[in-house]
Parts: C-alpha cells; structure tokens; sequence
C-alpha cells in the first residue's frame, strides 16, 4: 500500500474532507509526491527525488501551526507569572514588549492562515474575506481592510503556487 492509499483509506482522514477540503488536498498532495520520490530513489534518479523533495517542504509550509503567537491575555497572563516568580520589573517590561511586538509585527507570516482562510471560501462560499479576516486574522485590534487585504493575498498567493503545482 502506498502512503496516499493509506491516506485516502483513514477514516479521520475522510472526515476532514468535508471540513478542510483544501487542507485534505494539499496533504494527499504530499503524499503523492513522497510515495514518488521513494520510487525515485529506487531509481537513483535524485535530480527528480530532489524536485519532489522541494515540493513536499513548499506544500508543508502552508500547514504550519495553528498557535504561532501569544494572545493579549497569554502576555498578561506570563507578564503577571513573571513579576510574581521575582524578574526585575525592567526585564519583565522589556520581554512583555518583545512579546506585543512579536505578534503585532508578523500577524500573517503564519501561511496556515491563508490555508484555513481557503478552506473557508470553500466551505462558506458566502463569507466574504472581510469576514474571514475577523474570524482568521490574529492582530487583535479591531480588523480594518488592512487585514482584510492580507489575508487575501496571502490566500492569491498560496492559490497561485497549488496550481502551480499542479494540485
Ligand atoms: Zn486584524
């Protein structure tokens, strides 16, 4: 059995379909190519396994992780554990503003967004993306149409590399 039969035959894997259908399609994507690059390594043919292998890690890095970023209240929260566990009040400062910078500088560099954003207009074809901007876009001010438009690029963008890809 290959690992995109595999795949396919798992239950929980079904059950995504119809919640995460893009996010189904980009990981049977994966492992098409892996179960690929396997035969392309029995081959010896590495100029092919290395393109493969190029793929997977492109198509991998739109899954990413879902809690990249502290919220506010996580900041709060470790700001107040902090002081309490004794740091000088000057360093507990300076780390809750590294913190706040953290998440207000790369809102979107999390491309798990635009997956999930994605997979919105696929399953809710009648949000539009500021919509899927309040649900998705992590700034925690109020969202504006500069939230908005990132999330929509960013979905162009990850839209225009699948086809590209071929999936
Ligand atoms: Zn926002």
């Amino acid at each position: 059995m290959t690992l995109a039969e595999y795949l396919e035959n798992a239950p929980e894997f079904k059950d995504s379909i119809a919640v995460q259908p893009l996010r189904a399609k980009v990981l049977l994507a994966m492992a098409r190519r892996m179960d690929a690059a396997q035969e392309r390594l029995t081959r010896a043919d590495f100029h092919d396994f290395v393109r493969l292998a190029k793929e997977i890690a492109e198509l991998g890095s739109w899954l990413g992780r879902t809690q990249d970023l502290p919220s506010q209240s996580q900041i709060e929260n470790s700001f107040k554990a902090n002081v309490a566990a004794g740091w000088p009040l000057g360093l507990a400062f300076d780390y809750r503003d590294l913190q706040r910078k953290k998440s207000r500088g790369r809102p979107m560099k999390n491309r798990n967004l635009a997956l999930q954003a994605l997979d919105l207009k696929e399953t809710r074809p009648r949000y539009s993306w500021m919509q899927i901007a309040i649900l998705l876009c992590p700034c925690e001010k109020k969202h504006d149409p500069t939230c908005k438009e990132r999330i929509r690029q960013q979905a162009l963008m990850l839209r225009k590399t699948l086809a590209a890809l071929g999936v």
